[in-house]
């Protein structure tokens, strides 16, 4: 039996709290052949980002690897000497040394494969495997570079284990303790939901309940790997990411409410009404892997039309640089951007079959005195744009009328 524990960077954050984790592990170590991923300590991450940008405008991304990397190397490795103190075996491997391959793209790579032969032999000498999360190597051996996968990509890392070691169990520990309502910091009475189904969970992450990476929920739908999230400092019962459950139809049909400040809305005014422009547009900022959102096309006019869509606050300077060279290539008039909005949905399986719910959306942010600015949706989920300063306003008003409080089945 093998077991894959993820624990995040609030769990490994200093000294105490790396014991006392690695305390845990050793316990499930004297059950199962365990296999931990860890995030690097704390906001290392942000700390390292911080300072490569003191250095440089726009980092190389090779570089930016090379060093983001460094942060999970070193948990990985006080994570392992902690589980010696404890008189338990254990092993750290980097990304490339457990045999993580990724495309050649460096910020957000996709892992291609895993190779898990060393961390099978290491597992079977009777050691615990620690993983550095977040990161894997290129494909080319003798031209191998450190890629990492995203932010919140040791998620997506213990995933990808799990699923190639046909691990009993996938844990993703965390500072909360299972995926809930709403963000449970912006939200005081968020429920814990004993089980949400991939294709929520996946609408969740992607409008920014961080609690889990969305490429990591991707690959579990994809290779059958049911998630439990729970919280690393507690002995309490998570949340079960799993297949769709036949009960659902005694559920609230509105699962959740993901909210993501960290947007901002681009704006091409006048963009010429003719074939092709949309795609020069989107092309441009997919080749440099940039992820659009909440796109929105006006009715043309003489002609122009403006077009406006939202991308990552991390995506931003990236996506304005493609831009810039796009706006004038296609003769629009300007490119705009307003870094003051934000994102609020519903999310929820029973949306798909019960009308009524949009309706029910625009009402209660009407009634809070929040404007709408876009609106996108897909068959479980409506997504409004807002103002940055209304987003803890709306979470709070539609997690009330969608009767989020109360606990959930
Ligand atoms: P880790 O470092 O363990 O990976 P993250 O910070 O990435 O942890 O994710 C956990 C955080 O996600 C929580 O502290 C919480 O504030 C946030 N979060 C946002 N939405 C949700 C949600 N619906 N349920 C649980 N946590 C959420
Ligand atoms: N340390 C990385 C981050 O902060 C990856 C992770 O924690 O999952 O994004
Ligand atoms: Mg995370």
């Amino acid at each position: 039996m093998i077991v894959v524990q993820k624990y995040g960077g609030s769990s490994v954050a200093n000294a105490d709290k790396i014991r006392a984790v690695a305390k845990r592990i050793a316990e499930t170590a004297k059950k199962a052949q365990t296999v931990v991923i860890v995030s690097a300590m704390g906001n290392t991450t942000d700390e390292l980002i911080h300072l490569a940008k003191e250095i440089a405008d726009v980092p190389d991304g090779r570089e930016m690897d090379k060093l983001l990397a460094t942060g999970e190397q070193a948990s990985s490795a006080l994570m392992t000497m902690a589980l010696q103190s404890l008189g338990q075996p254990a092993v750290s491997l980097t990304g490339g040394q457990a045999g993580i391959i990724t495309e050649r793209v460096f910020n957000k790579a996709r892992i291609v494969r895993v190779a898990p032969n060393r961390i099978k032999q290491e597992l079977d000498e009777g050691n615990v495997v620690v993983v550095a999360g977040f990161q894997g190597i290129t494909e080319n051996a003798s031209w191998a570079d450190i890629t990492t996968l995203g932010r919140g990509g040791s998620d997506t890392t213990a995933v990808a284990i799990a699923a190639a070691l046909k691990a009993s169990s996938c844990e993703i520990y965390t500072d909360v303790d299972g995926v809930f309502t709403a963000d449970p910091r912006v939200v005081v009475d968020a429920q814990k939901l004993p089980s949400i189904s991939y294709e929520e969970m996946l609408e969740m992450a992607s409008q920014g309940a961080r609690v889990m990476h969305s490429r990591a929920v991707e690959l579990a739908e994809l290779y059958d790997v049911e998630i439990l999230v729970a919280n690393s400092a507690k002995n309490v019962p998570g949340t079960l990411i799993k297949k769709e459950d036949p009960n659902m139809e005694i559920r609230n049909p509105v699962r959740a409410i993901p909210h993501d400040a960290d947007v901002a809305r681009l704006t091409i005014s006048s963009v010429p009404d003719k074939p092709g422009i949309a795609y020069k547009i989107f092309h441009a900022l997919a080749d440099r892997n940039i992820n659009v959102d909440v796109i929105v096309q006006n009715v043309s006019s003489d002609g122009v039309t403006d077009l406006s869509f939202t991308v990552t606050g991390a995506d931003l300077p990236a996506a304005q640089s493609v831009l810039r060279g796009v706006v004038s290539e296609i003769g629009a008039k300007s490119l705009n951007t307003d870094v003051d909005v934000a994102k609020v949905a519903i999310v929820g399986t029973g949306i798909r079959s019960h009308p009524g719910y949009a309706d029910r959306m625009f009402g209660a942010l009407a009634e809070a005195g929040i404007n709408i600015l876009s609106i996108t949706t897909s068959e479980i989920r409506i997504t409004c744009l807002i103002r940055r300063e209304d987003v803890q306003l709306a979470v709070r008003a539609l997690h009330k009328t969608f009767k989020l409080e109360k606990p959930q089945a």
